[in-house]
């Protein structure tokens, strides 16, 4: 049972462009200003990196501007790694140009502890010192045991912590869709 929808397939197009153009106001990324900073996406593995190749796509399309994409495994910086196996960064790949002075978007589907992004911003660290990090989520689902918060929000949808979003992408789903399930 695929739960309550509060995203359709359609509503899910329109909000990664409505994302796509927040970004590309927020960082001028279309300014003819030559000093502006290079912004790249960094999805989180593995709808996030999903996520940010699609807002990457729209982003050139509505301002004729490819962002680089890389992705970032965070697994290695979880501050539990020690109680999890050992397991190789296979998914990180640094964006093309790298992040050094770039302005970089991570991109994740759904925000909940913010533990991830916190582990995200340590990995960043060893790829290089950006000019700045925003975070851009699909699903914010509240809850934050950190003082972190996303600048790119599809949308905002309270939950309970008993409850779970289900986010589907046509890459890895083959439709798009997001919805609340019970546990
Ligand atoms: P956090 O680290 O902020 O607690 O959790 C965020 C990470 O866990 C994200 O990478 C996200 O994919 C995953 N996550 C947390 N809660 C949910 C949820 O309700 N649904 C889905 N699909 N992923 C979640
Ligand atoms: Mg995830």
């Amino acid at each position: 049972e695929a739960g309550r929808e509060l995203l359709s397939d359609s509503d899910v197009g329109r909000t990664i462009a409505r994302m796509a153009h927040q970004i590309i106001e927020k960082t001028a990324l279309d300014s003819a200003d030559p000093a502006h900073a290079r912004v790249v996406l960094v999805g989180i593995p593995t709808r996030g990196t999903t996520l940010a190749t699609r807002l990457a796509g729209r982003i050139e399309e509505f301002s004729g501007v490819r962002p680089a994409v890389g992705s970032l495994d965070i697994t290695l910086y979880r501050d539990d790694l020690r109680s999890r196996p050992h397991r190789p960064l296979e998914r990180t790949s640094v964006p093309e140009g790298g992040i050094e002075d770039a302005l970089v978007v991570l991109v994740d589907d759904v925000l909940f502890s913010g533990r991830t992004v916190r582990s995200a911003l340590d990995g960043l660290r060893d790829l290089g010192r950006p000019r700045a990090v925003q975070l851009a989520v699909l699903i914010d689902r509240g809850h934050r045991e950190l003082p972190i918060r996303a600048d790119y929000v599809g949308k905002n949808v309270p939950t309970a912590r008993t409850e779970d979003i289900s986010v589907l992408l046509r890459e890895h789903d083959g439709r798009d869709g997001v919805y609340l399930r019970q546990e």
